[in-house]
């Protein structure tokens, strides 16, 4: 311990846990020993953890970090991806096994088996192939979350071609912008896509986008909504080009250190980033990840993630840990208000979801909604609980488990990043007691730890800097195209000691438990306090009038900075009033302190939001500051920020 002030102060204190059940304990893929043997070993350790795989020629060293910051894994193994995500399930008898229940918005259903799904990978491989896509080349993907997108991306894989997925919501500047950057030779697409119970088009942005893009050859358009679209010169339905294709194709084996894809941050800070990903380590550590945090149990659970495929939970937690590791699972479409605010529920009574995992912005959406909503459906086949993206607000942690996991499903809080590429830090379901709010522990052969100003570790009860202090299999192999900007974003900061630094803010609580609490960019100094603003929105939603909270600095004359809250008030609260505002302040006071006592709290009818729901703090430090608003393409909906001006001049 050092004897400056703490880079974090702490504040909340959570004094509620939840233990395993014996029955889950008995029966949960990961055992308690697993930090100690990892510990002890820790390539040991990942290399038994890289058997889960099928490779075509065994490794000849576990790790290479002679060229650090750029590592390697399974030096000298080779491997096909796709090979290990479906065809090695149909060798294995698993053909008639369900990959995919997918669900569309207008209700419509597919159900794609195994031996389906490696019929129509390697359709599309061919067809790929035919366009003289090879290994190396990237081609760049749009598509709404329909089973062509995961098709698409494990038919790159299969040809050691590189993805980059683009959401679907993207405008064309931004598709433009990650198909320029990464040379995309084709781009799939579809002609539109159904957002809210409407088909919206997504053809004619793309070719908006692609006018005199000069990397583009071909591209492949599936027809999605049925609307008329203008096919071009180089476009080619899905339909007719793939469908017709041979069900035979032989997968090659690629070095594990073979690129897989590239796929932009969610650009909650700045401008995305292109992250680059390579094989055996990523589908390692997917796989392996995918395995003991969700308990999954190939042919008995039936799992279910919410994210997009535009984002990195799609990557890892819906395309390749799951399919490498045998799951059934649902995909769906839309929205998860539509056609009604019980969507999700009734999917998950369907199909029997045992496993769900998904993001605090929905959870704070589904406890603004209202409990009666899920208490209609029968939830009983839920076993475990994910979360990721955001710090989950404790309240948030308890509604989830309470009124989603019937009070006994454990609820696993995952702290991982686009960069990191699997889950880091998060409880092991049947080894730890659950903690609302914290994400507690790194994972076995993972090492993290939270230190200060100085890279020294902060003790128990201090906060400070979350790092990386030693390399792990599905670590990023740098930024597409920018070697020094790699360096620079990650590697400088604590370059000394070598650690990762990941940029958010953490503390250990007096157990020594990790608990997440922001950007360190976010974090707020009031009097000579650093204050995270995370504690402060918890302590807010933890008031029972407040469905979401959104907290930032904004500089003051006498403090150095001012804490501002954004809130949205639950249902019958939603006017607000001098009263209401008031008695937020005071409710913040008694839960963590007077220092943390806001010196403002507005009242606002939504929050700005990244397309994968995270709040876009600095757009609302501007508003604070009284500021232009800076760069919004990466915001789900561009025109909350008028929203949120205009309440505000109008006097609320
Ligand atoms: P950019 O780096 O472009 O600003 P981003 O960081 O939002 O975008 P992602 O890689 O999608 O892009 O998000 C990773 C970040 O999400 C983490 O650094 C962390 O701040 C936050 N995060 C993810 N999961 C959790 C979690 N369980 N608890 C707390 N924070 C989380
Ligand atoms: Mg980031």
């Amino acid at each position: 311990m050092t004897e400056q002030s703490p880079a974090l102060d702490n504040l909340l204190t959570e004094n509620r846990t939840f233990p395993p059940t014996d029955e889950f304990a008995a029966q949960a893929n990961a055992k308690a020993d697993w930090y100690d043997k990892a510990d002890a070993d820790r390539e040991a350790f990942w290399a038994e953890q890289a058997e889960r795989l099928h490779w075509d020629t065994k490794w000849s060293q576990v790790l290479d970090w002679s060229g650090a910051p750029f590592a390697k894994w399974f030096v000298g193994g080779k491997l096909n991806v796709a090979y290990n995500c479906v065809d090695r399930h149909v060798e294995s008898g698993h053909g008639e096994q369900v990959a995919i229940h997918w669900v569309g918005e207008p209700g419509d259903t597919r159900d794609i088996t195994y031996a389906q799904l490696k019929d129509e990978v390697s359709k599309a491989a061919n067809a790929l192939a035919s366009l003289g896509v090879t290994s190396g080349d990237r081609v760049a993907i749009q598509l709404p979350m329909i089973p062509e997108a995961i098709v698409a991306m494990l038919a790159c894989a299969r040809l050691g071609a590189m993805h980059s997925v683009v959401f679907g919501g993207f405008s064309p500047a931004a598709l433009r912008s990650r198909v320029d950057d990464a040379e995309a030779k084709v781009v799939i697409t579809s002609d539109g896509q159904y957002r809210r119970g409407k088909a919206a088009p997504m053809k004619t942005n793309v070719d908006e986008a692609l006018d005199g893009a000069a990397s583009v050859e071909k591209v492949i358009v599936v027809r999605r909504t049925g609307e008329e679209v203008p096919m071009g010169e180089r476009d080619v339905w899905w339909h007719e080009f793939v469908d017709g294709q041979s069900t035979e194709h032989t997968p090659e084996a690629f070095d594990s250190e073979h690129p897989l894809f590239i796929l932009y941050t969610s650009g909650t800070t700045g401008k995305p980033k292109g992250i680059l990903h390579t094989s055996g380590g990523y589908l390692t550590q997917v796989a392996y990840t995918h395995h003991v945090v969700f308990d999954h149990k190939p042919g008995e659970d039936v799992y279910w993630c919410t994210a997009d495929i535009g984002w990195v939970t799609g990557h890892s937690y819906i395309v390749y840990g799951p399919l490498a590791n045998r799951a059934t699972q649902v995909v769906y479409e839309g929205t998860p208000n539509t056609p009604h605010e019980g969507r999700h529920w009734e999917i998950i009574q369907n199909h029997k979801v045992s496993i769900y995992y998904t993001a605090p912005t929905l959870i704070r959406t589904f406890m603004k909604w209202g409990e009666d909503i899920p208490a209609k459906y029968d939830l009983s086949s839920l076993r475990v609980l994910g979360s990721v993206g955001e710090p989950i607000n404790p309240e948030a942690w308890m509604w989830y488990r309470e009124h989603i996991g019937a009070g006994k499903a454990p609820v696993v809080d995952t702290w991982w990043q686009t960069e990191t590429g699997s889950i880091m830090i998060s409880p092991l379901p049947g080894v730890t007691s659950t903690k609302p709010g914290s994400a507690q522990r790194p994972l076995p052969g993972i090492s993290a730890k939270v230190v200060d100003d100085t890279a020294t570790e902060v003790g128990k009860g201090g906060g400070g800097y979350l790092v990386l202090d030693k390399p792990w299999p599905s670590m990023l192999r740098g930024i597409w195209g920018d070697d020094e900007r790699f360096r620079e974003t990650y590697w400088s900061r604590f370059a000394d000691q070598g650690f990762y630094f990941a940029g958010d803010g953490a503390k250990y609580d007096n157990d020594g438990d990790i608990w997440l609490l922001g950007r360190v960019d976010d974090v707020m100094n009031v009097s000579g306090h650093r204050i995270s603003t995370t504690e402060v929105e918890s302590a807010l939603v933890s008031h029972p009038t407040v469905a979401e909270a959104a907290v930032v600095g904004a500089s003051d004359p006498t403090t150095g900075q001012g804490i501002v809250a954004f809130v949205i008030l639950r249902g019958a609260a939603a006017e607000g009033g001098d009263e209401a505002v008031q008695e937020l302040r005071n409710h913040v006071a008694k839960e963590i302190g007077p220092i943390a006592k806001p010196r403002q709290i507005m009242v606002v009818p939504e929050l700005p939001k990244t397309r994968s729901g995270k709040i876009m703090r600095r757009l609302l430090r501007d508003v604070a500051e009284n500021r232009q608003i800076g760069d919004v393409t990466t915001l789900a909906d561009s025109s909350v920020m008028e929203l949120i001006s205009s309440g505000l001049k109008s006097g609320k």
